[in-house]
């Protein structure tokens, strides 16, 4: 069983990795501003003009060896004991996970401040939004420090505040009343703070229907910031129409649409994605069908809508989880979500086979950019009374976003 690192150095001689430049650590990109996101899934998407960037590493890390860089980050870590909590994304590298002391999606992990108030900081092996929500929901006085801070995401850069609001003003022109604001968890705080302004709430992919219903009771309309695919699917799923769903392109007036379309719409669809499930496709569920009679076919819910349809079952990572573990040994699964989440899964059950519906190698570009060097420079550095890359929301924001977040917690259908 190669790790994820492993596939792409013994992939990149034969094209089997979507970005050639995988192969260079992320540190290469640090100080390179035409990088973006970085090589992987997200390599090609626009990046804001506000991207944050990420000190370049002391050579001390970036020149030690994996070895060397595992003892030193076990070393530090039981030096820091209890006063420090490492979190890990399912969709991390191996060789960072080894070292979380909790392992889960995002909201899991970003509620990691009710369930150890004693900790004084929490390394969040994830990306900037999870660090942000972390946050929210964390003492003032505990610190979420993102270990890289190009560990930005893609899709939540694709709904700023400015642009969700010009699409509410533009809306307020046309609509008697305004939509319910529902957002994934995966935007920015000030994405959620709005909603948190306006009689809306957040959703993760686990709660989406009963988030949309919750926002059904409040109005007749919704609009669904920033993936438009998790949006489609639970509307979709729910009843509703493609044509009452319009596609809200930023930019454009109206995002692109007539006042009647927006009028009569039921969800109105931000144009976000993530670029990590936008590369599964029907072609490949048709290729793992034919190659592996009674394969079953699980995505996330993130993937475009004929790949959920294709598919045997769709939902969040914890869902994709559950299915594997409620599998018998002699199954096959097919799985589309991050390529790191579905080797850990067959790591973990070896007596089926597992494999990902897509057969290039392609990380998210993100979540690549946390790095055992990144890792072992932030608890050291904790060790050394400094605080690196501390990630904080103002409370003005962070007061609006956690009224979002509580609405989430309390909905029902
Ligand atoms: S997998 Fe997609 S949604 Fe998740 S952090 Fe990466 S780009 Fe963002």
């Amino acid at each position: 069983m190669y790790s994820v690192a492993e596939l792409i150095a013994i992939t990149a001689a034969e094209e089997g990795s979507c970005d050639s430049k995988l192969e260079r650590q992320p540190w290469s990109v640090d100080s390179d501003p035409g990088a973006g996101y970085g090589p992987g899934a997200s390599a090609q998407d626009p990046v804001p003009l506000a991207i944050p960037r990420q000190q370049p590493l002391p050579a001390a890390y970036t020149e030690a060896s994996e070895e060397e860089l595992r003892a030193r980050i076990m070393a530090a870590k039981k030096a820091l004991g209890n006063r420090v909590r490492i979190l890990g994304h399912f969709y991390q590298r191996d060789e960072v996970i080894i070292h979380a002391d909790d392992v889960g999606d995002s909201f899991m992990l970003a509620q990691a401040a009710r369930r150890y108030p004693q900790a004084e900081a929490f390394v969040f092996c994830g990306v900037h939004f999870m660090a942000e929500t972390a946050d929210i929901l964390s003492r003032p006085e505990q610190a979420v420090i993102l270990p890289n801070l190009a560990a930005g995401c893609s899709m939540a850069d694709m709904a700023t505040l400015a642009q969700v609001e010009q699409c509410f003003t533009e809306l307020s022109e046309i609509l008697e009343e305004p939509p319910i604001p529902v957002t994934y968890m995966n935007s920015a705080a000030d994405i959620k703070a709005f909603c948190g302004r306006n009689g809306g709430i957040v959703c993760t992919s686990s709660n989406a229907a009963t988030v949309l219903e919750w926002a059904f009771a409040r109005g007749r309309r919704v609009a669904f910031f920033p993936d438009q695919h998790l949006g489609r699917n639970t509307a979709h799923d729910m009843g509703i129409g493609e044509e009452q769903m319009p596609l809200w392109r930023p930019g454009k007036k109206l995002g692109g649409n007539t006042p009647e379309q927006l009028q009569d719409s039921r969800v109105i669809l931000w144009n976000g994605f993530c670029s990590v499930h936008r590369r599964f496709s029907v072609a490949q569920i048709e290729r793992a069908r034919r190659e592996f009679p009674g394969v079953r076919v699980i995505v996330h819910p993130e993937c475009p809508a004929p790949v959920v349809r294709a598919a045997d079952g769709a939902g969040s990572t914890d869902y994709i989880r559950k299915q594997v573990a409620a599998s018998t040994p002699g199954d096959t699964i097919a799985i589309g979500t991050e390529i790191n989440l579905v080797n850990r899964l067959q790591a973990q059950y070896p007596d089926r086979t597992i494999f990902c519906l897509d057969p290039v190698v392609c990380p998210c570009s993100t979540m690549y950019r946390i790095h055992p060097a990144y890792l072992a420079w932030t608890l050291e550095s904790l060790l050394e009374g400094r605080t690196p890359n501390r990630v904080t929301v103002k409370e003005s924001v962070a007061a609006a976003a956690r009224v979002a977040l509580e609405r989430m917690l309390e909905a029902r259908p």
